[in-house]
């Protein structure tokens, strides 16, 4: 039997559940061997999970917040305890390295964190009255049930950023994660299952649902009028769609969406920070992130000196199964990824450019395993302006921090960006009105990796939908704004008379 399926069989059998079967395959990106199965759920079983979610939120918006927030304490303790066995399913599930699997648990675990505080803050605001006698409030609600989309290359991370504040905010919810990787999400909702047994009659039976399915079972999901909120991260191409179904019935949504990165290096840059940022940015999970850097604009100074020795560390990378911690980068997800790859590389040959590396290596079994791409480029044009989910990162000289700048802000997708310069002009001009438009702007960090504490999304065709921390927790939760008049009259606003 395929060794990787021995594994996820040993670690489901602790959390209760069984390795599921159906008409779709699973596949580990590990080595491309068959894990299990499952059958997409039709929009009957869709509309079945909509209408518990609803009634758990009927119960559930009325449970004290900080309560709510106990549940989302114990359900971090509860990741806590088994973060080691998590990480190695998210490993086994999209094929990062082990120390990302882990990492993203531990990410579950930071958000759960910052949501229980937030369970005794969500505050609302006191408005001055311009009538007299009367008072004005605004106090923030529970929404409604929220609707979890989630992408291939973050499995479980980016439901807990969700699951987290819509929990504490009132909300029931329902998780649709990518039909590529369904395997770490079942172990994760049979542990929140669990927790929430144990909670007590506070927490309602499907307040948190797990339904596996395609693009189908996710369109249905968001045509469902039950659900208030729709939240979706995943492809562009995906975002366009949900969005366009979420607004035709004025639910809501928030998107977080592709993105194409660029990173500045500039003159007075500390080189050896710049290299591992771009480094990481571009060939950490194998260029499968969101923020993964792929344009590289180096200053022409500096161009010659810097952009070899990213070759040279792209070409050295060592890759291979990401369970052993010796490798830094796994596989790509699929064949289909890679297909994708290869024909960014040829039309960027087409466009006369320079590609090193980007050829397939060995890896386990039938694991689809590449070699990090860097391609010269003379000016900004074809692949370099699109989001190709690899590891190939686009470099090009400019000559002034204008034209970096104005090259940064050309990509359709505005998620994340950096500069690295030890200039203190530069580097505020970057994140001032007029510098990048992006919704991430770092200085002296790469493009790729986000502490949970910031509010987390981009601009443009990413979507614009924020998530996370700051004050993200607002999307989950309805504005009402209240004014009482405790007078003996009947003063109407801006003055104006009616008496009868
Ligand atoms: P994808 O768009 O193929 O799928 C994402 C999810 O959307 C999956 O669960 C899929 O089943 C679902 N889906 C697709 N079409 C749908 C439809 N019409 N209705 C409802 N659901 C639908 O994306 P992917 O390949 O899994 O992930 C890679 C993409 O996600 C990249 O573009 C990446 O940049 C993006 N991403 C963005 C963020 C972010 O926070 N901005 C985070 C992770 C990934």
């Amino acid at each position: 039997m395929n060794p990787s399926k021995v594994d996820i069989g040993y670690i489901y059998s602790t959390f209760g559940v069984a390795i599921p079967e159906g008409n779709r395959e699973i596949f580990s990106p590990v080595d491309g061997l068959t894990i299990g199965g499952f059958t997409p759920a039709s929009a009957d079983q869709v509309n079945l999970v909509a209408d518990r979610a609803l009634a758990a939120f009927s119960h559930w918006r009325s449970v004290p917040a900080p309560r709510r927030g106990e549940l989302v304490r114990r359900f971090g303790d509860a990741l806590r305890a088994r973060k080691t066995e998590l990480g190695l399913l998210v490993t086994l599930d999209c094929g990062k390295p082990l120390s990302e699997g882990l990492g993203e648990v531990q990410e579950m675990i930071d958000i759960c964190d910052f949501a229980v505080g937030l369970s005794r803050q969500l505050h609302g605001l006191t408005i001055a009255s311009e009538r007299p006698g009367h008072r004005m409030s605004e106090t923030w609600h529970p929404l409604g049930p929220v609707a979890i989309i989630t992408a291939f290359n973050f499995p479980v991370a980016v439901w807990a950023w969700n699951a987290a504040l819509a929990l504490v905010c009132g909300d029931s919810i329902v998780w649709k994660p990518s039909e590529k990787t369904p395997l770490t999400a079942i172990a994760v909702q049979a542990l929140f299952d669990k927790v929430a047994g144990e909670f007590g009659p506070d927490a309602p039976e499907g307040l948190s649902q797990l339904v596996l399915g395609d693009s189908a079972t996710g369109a249905a999901l968001v045509d469902h009028p039950a659900m208030a909120l729709i939240s979706a991260t995943g492809s562009t191409a995906m975002g366009r769609t949900v969005g366009q179904a979420a607004a035709k019935r004025f639910a809501r949504s928030l998107l977080e969406l592709g993105g194409n990165n660029a990173t500045i290096v500039a003159p007075s840059a500390d080189m050896e920070l710049a290299l591992t940022g771009c480094a990481f940015g571009f060939m950490g999970t194998t260029g499968q992130r969101c923020t993964s850097l792929r344009r590289l604009l180096v200053h022409r100074s500096v161009y010659e000196s810097f952009v070899p020795r990213i070759i040279s560390a792209a070409a050295r990378l060592p890759i291979g199964d990401p369970r052993d911690p010796a490798n830094l980068a796994g596989p790509l997800i699929d064949g289909a990824a890679y297909a994708a790859m290869r024909d960014a590389l040829a039309d960027a040959r087409a466009a006369g450019a320079t590609v090193h590396g980007g050829e397939r290596i060995a890896g386990p079994g039938q694991g689809v395993y590449v070699r990090p791409a860097v391609v010269e480029m003379s000016a900004q044009t074809g692949p370099m302006l699109r989001e190709t989910f690899a590891p190939i990162l686009y470099c090009l000289r400019y000559d002034d921090l204008d034209e970096a700048i104005a090259l940064n802000n050309a990509a359709t997708q505005g998620l994340s960006s950096s500069i690295f310069t030890n200039d203190l002009r530069e580097a505020e001009s970057f994140v001032a009105a007029a510098g990048s438009d992006c919704g991430i702007a770092n200085v002296n960090i790469g493009t790729s990796g986000a502490e949970i504490g910031g509010a987390f999304g981009g601009e443009k065709e990413t979507g614009g939908g924020r998530e996370s921390g700051s004050d993200s927790w607002k999307a989950y939760m309805r504005r009402q704004t209240s004014t009482v008049n405790y007078s003996r009259a009947l003063p109407l606003a801006q003055g104006v008379r009616f008496e009868l």
